[in-house]
């Protein structure tokens, strides 16, 4: 029997690779253009470093992921309207240096023409609500560049929405708050529950008239951090009709790395005071200091598959995709190091009994769908 072992597991891999190469494959968070604009990295070329670029995005069979234009909330005001622009236009050169490779896809038709195509789709996201500076205005014009989701808020309250990771404030969303809700869901933009605090995630889901995301989040009832949600908003969600993006953040899926999350999460509020080229340096060593370290996760593979399994216990197989945060994290679960290697994660789904069908919503499937909702094609 110990002699067939290998093989069947060389099977099993093969099958895998086989559903990652005809899945959509959405990823509903990266923060792979911070790579770009921080550190010049070439996307076309595969990297020993960080998680994700066009080569590792093709063996991966993750066709179509998001890119999150993330301003840290110490960029306060119209700081962060100028520094959303400064990634936005990062990301355009990039989409227009690799033309033959990637397109900025708008609508769930737009993902699946690009995939069919052979290209890489990429579907633009803004993480934290303070970057349209409370004027609906700003939201409306990156809704025009492009954007087509926007995550509340992020580790830090803003004047509208409170956060997982702040002292609430505002009680959930405030009046105005609402009406950011709204706008999104009149002009067609994902409205990203993730970094948000359990009323703000609550007050979303019963104004929005469209379903609802959580980008990057897994599940407190196994790692109980913040940033994770309970198993009531899970179910939530399930009603809501929306879908969860798995984080793969160490602390994010094994209790045994919350700890470090926690202090992460910490040691974050620190808010210098600074303007123009000062905070653009600060942010820059920043970046380096948070993400620059490697931590080595004790999170394994089937830690990220216990999530999985949690949410479709509560939830269903309809709610549930792959927000792994690569590119945003420093300790990858042991075994998916990096996009190339999510294969590995089909084949532990297959091993835990999944069906092709299955694992094909949850590798893009369920957002394909979300996403036709709120876009309208
Ligand atoms: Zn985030």
């Amino acid at each position: 029997m110990i002699l067939i072992l290998p093989a069947f597991a060389q099977d099993e891999m093969a099958r895998a690779k086989r559903i990652n190469a005809e899945a959509i494959g959405i990823d509903s968070h990266m923060d792979t253009i911070q790579r770009v604009f921080y550190g010049h990295v070439d996307l076309s070329k595969r990297s020993s470093d960080g998680h994700s670029d066009f080569p590792r995005l093709r063996e991966g069979g993750m066709h179509a992921p998001f890119f999150a234009l993330w301003v840290p909330t110490y960029y306060g005001g119209a700081e962060a309207v100028r520094k959303t622009l400064d990634l936005r236009d990062t990301m355009q050169m990039v989409l227009d240096q690799f033309k033959d490779q990637i397109e900025l896809a708008t609508t769930a038709a737009d993902i699946e023409r690009i995939v069919k195509s052979g290209k890489i789709s990429i579907f633009l996201t803004i993480e934290g609500g303070h970057q349209i500076d409370d004027d609906l205005a700003v939201l409306r014009m990156y809704y025009r560049m492009g954007i087509r989701s926007m995550t509340l808020s992020h580790f830090q309250n803003n004047n509208w929405a409170d956060s997982s990771t702040d002292k609430p404030v505002h009680n959930g969303l405030t009046d105005f708050g609402k009406n950011v809700v709204r706008e999104m869901n009149r002009l067609g933009m994902l409205v990203d529950v993730s970094h948000v605090s359990d009323k703000t995630f609550y007050d979303a889901i019963a104004v929005s008239s469209k379903p609802v995301i959580l980008s990057h989040s897994s599940c407190r009832a196994i790692s109980d951090v913040p940033r994770n949600v309970t198993d009531d908003m899970i179910r939530a969600l399930g009603k809501n009709g929306g879908v969860m993006g798995i984080n793969f953040g160490e602390g994010f899926i094994s209790p045994k790395d919350a700890e470090a999350l926690r202090k992460t999460i910490a040691s974050n509020n620190a808010a210098p005071v600074l303007t123009g080229k000062a905070l653009d340096d600060y942010a820059a060593k920043d970046y380096q200091k948070e993400l620059g370290g490697h931590y080595k996760a004790q999170a394994t593979i089937e830690d990220v598959v216990a999530h999985i399994d949690h949410v479709v216990k509560i939830a269903g197989i309809d709610h549930v995709g792959i927000g792994s945060d690569f590119d945003g994290i420093t300790g990858p679960p042991q075994g998916l190091e990096d996009v190339s290697k999510m294969p590995a994660l089909t084949a532990a789904l297959l091993k835990h009994g999944y069906s092709e069908g299955d694992i094909k919503k949850i590798l893009g499937g369920n957002y394909l769908r979300v996403i036709r909702a709120v876009t309208g094609k």
